[in-house]
């Protein structure tokens, strides 16, 4: 019988982040893209989510290649943690590569391997071979993959939209997906703007609205958005040029990426365009234009301590331009409305996406998915990058244009899919558990610890420490509480909560026996203490030391 390949998401399928597909094929493993997660409650202190590559991690040794189509953070930022663990070459464009070079180095990762491939050329490792297809999307250097398997052809658009008019003039490189992707077994397809109608507008487009706003501003302009879009940086650049402005950039990221960017020949900076921002007091409001990041509203961000008003150097003042020049990941509404009221409050001229379009996707709507479904013409179609629901919509466009319901593969993360010319089935299902990031802790927090930090987080926490002697036994001294975070009443709260805990040993003294059991039945009273009085349920932590 024919063998199977195996593609297994990892990330990437029932959310827009931490994106990881393997392929496999008779024990040999390609693995595309290693992203990582914002998780939406920030509070708790999870900075970042990242896949759970213990299937990868078992099969170290079968791993013949890592391929990155972009250098996005939910496509190469768990690169550090996937490459401290497995030894495995890594492909990708020259942008991608150093973006995620950079990466690599400020986790400490040495001794990776790194092997550039050029937009439209062709890597071969174990029995995959794999085309480079240029795409357009809000990095540069971005690519789809057509990979050639043993089963057959498949095809990866990687995140991507259909620019005829992009910045660098190179649109989508339509002509090798129909040349090389015909006809191919699979096509796995970016579902995250398939619920927008028509056509995603065009990169120029986005310039032509700034320049109308360029043209019109009379003091400073701030620009925020995303340090990894190169072509959004460059327009504004020109734009600067255009209009006599010097550019200021704010942030270690921005300075970082374009000089990458630069270097590999992605933008253009005019001679003497940027100063530094020491520099700023040398020229006129309506001489400067300031690029900032933060434009999803980071508490940490240029951005957010411009608008706080806590940014040393640079505060907003009345006649300011603030160009948000972005769109809200979901989830960071709230934060960029609350940046947004800041700005209007200090008297600046603010836009953003919902009031003018200084924005655009690099996703592909509806229209433009459907040319690329109808140029391939897959045999099966599998639907990725996108929430649950963005899958099934993607689905169900893939049937209108005439794909059968039995050849469309609707999977989750976790999912094996095995597939042939005849058929797929989900063979298995990996119970997988995101890795979670906090500070410098990789992996050490579980559903134990997060449950944890939430109770702290509503409730505060209560500490009941119990001097005990073991001979006897019998409490040494009197229970000592110590309540973070619980209520203002602290120490009337604190007696009352002793007074609990010895009326409990007074009536149970053989508690004293057994240290667990102690534990239990001290967070058991107070636990239904103050259910009862406050409806609050702290953290209760129950210290038992035995003293001779
Ligand atoms: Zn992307
Ligand atoms: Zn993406």
């Amino acid at each position: 019988m024919e063998k199977p390949i195996k593609i297994i998401p990892l990330g990437g399928l029932g959310e827009i982040g931490k994106n990881c597909l393997v392929l496999e094929y008779d024990q040999q493993l390609l693995v595309i893209d290693a992203g990582i997660i914002f998780p939406e409650e920030s509070v708790y202190g999870v900075d970042l989510v990242a896949p759970d590559f213990t299937y990868i991690l078992e099969r170290k040794d079968q791993v013949v290649g890592i391929v990155l189509t972009h250098g996005h953070e939910d496509h190469i930022g768990a690169l550090p943690i996937l490459l401290d663990r497995i030894r495995a070459p890594v492909y990708g464009t020259p942008l991608t590569l150093g973006l995620a070079r950079h990466k690599l180095e400020d986790a400490g990762i040495k001794n990776f391997r790194f092997f550039p491939v050029e937009p439209g050329g062709t890597l071969h490792t174990g029995p995959f071979s794999v085309r480079f297809v240029h795409v357009c999307h809000s990095i540069p250097d971005g690519v789809g993959l057509i990979l050639e398997t043993p089963v057959g052809t498949l095809v990866h658009t990687g995140d991507f939209k259909i620019d005829q008019t992009p910045v660098d003039a190179i649109p989508t490189q339509l002509e090798l997906f129909a040349l090389y992707g015909k006809d191919a077994l699979l096509l796995l397809s970016d579902s995250t703007n398939v619920d927008k109608e028509g056509y995603s507008i065009s990169e120029k487009e986005v310039g032509e609205k700034l320049e109308v706003i360029f043209f019109k501003a009379q003091g400073r302009i701030f620009v925020a958005t995303f340090a990894s879009h190169i072509h959004r940086i460059q327009q504004i650049l020109f734009l600067s040029r255009r209009f006599g402005r010097k550019v200021i950039l704010a942030g270690r990221r921005l300075e970082e990426n374009t000089q990458i960017a630069q270097k590999l020949g992605h933008l253009h900076v005019p001679q003497g365009l940027i100063i530094p921002l020491s520099h700023m007091r040398d020229y006129p409001d309506d001489q400067l234009t300031i690029i900032t990041t933060g434009s999803q509203g980071e508490p940490m961000s240029v951005l957010y301590r411009v608008a706080s008003g806590e940014h040393k150097q640079l505060k907003i003042r009345e006649g300011d331009t603030v160009i948000i020049s972005s769109r809200p990941v979901p989830g960071n509404e709230r934060a960029i409305a609350r940046i947004l009221n800041q700005l209007f409050m200090a008297g600046a001229h603010v836009f953003y996406q919902e009031i003018s379009p200084v924005h655009t996707s690099g996703h592909a709507h509806r229209e433009e998915l459907k040319l690329i479904l109808n140029l391939i013409r897959p045999r099966f179609f599998m639907p990725i990058h996108g929430e649950f629901l963005h899958l099934v919509f993607h689905s169900q466009l893939a049937r209108r244009l005439g794909i059968p319901r039995e050849r469309i593969i609707l999977a989750q993360d976790g999912d094996v899919v095995e597939l042939t010319q005849d058929g797929f089935s989900i063979a298995e299902h990996l119970e997988t558990e995101d890795i979670m990031i906090s500070g410098k802790g990789i992996g050490d927090i579980g559903p134990q610890i997060l449950r944890e930090r939430i109770r702290m987080s509503r409730f505060g926490a209560v500490v009941a420490l119990l001097l005990v002697d073991p001979q006897e036994p019998r409490l040494v001294d009197e229970p000592r509480i110590i309540a973070r975070g619980l209520s203002e009443e602290g120490e009337a709260m604190e007696n009352k909560l002793k007074e609990l805990v010895e009326e409990l040993i007074a009536a149970e003294p053989h508690l004293l026996r057994d240290e667990n059991v102690l534990k239990e039945a001290v967070q058991r009273v107070l636990r239904r203490h103050l259910g009862k009085s406050l409806d609050r349920r702290p953290l209760i932590i129950p210290v038992v030391v035995q003293v001779k």
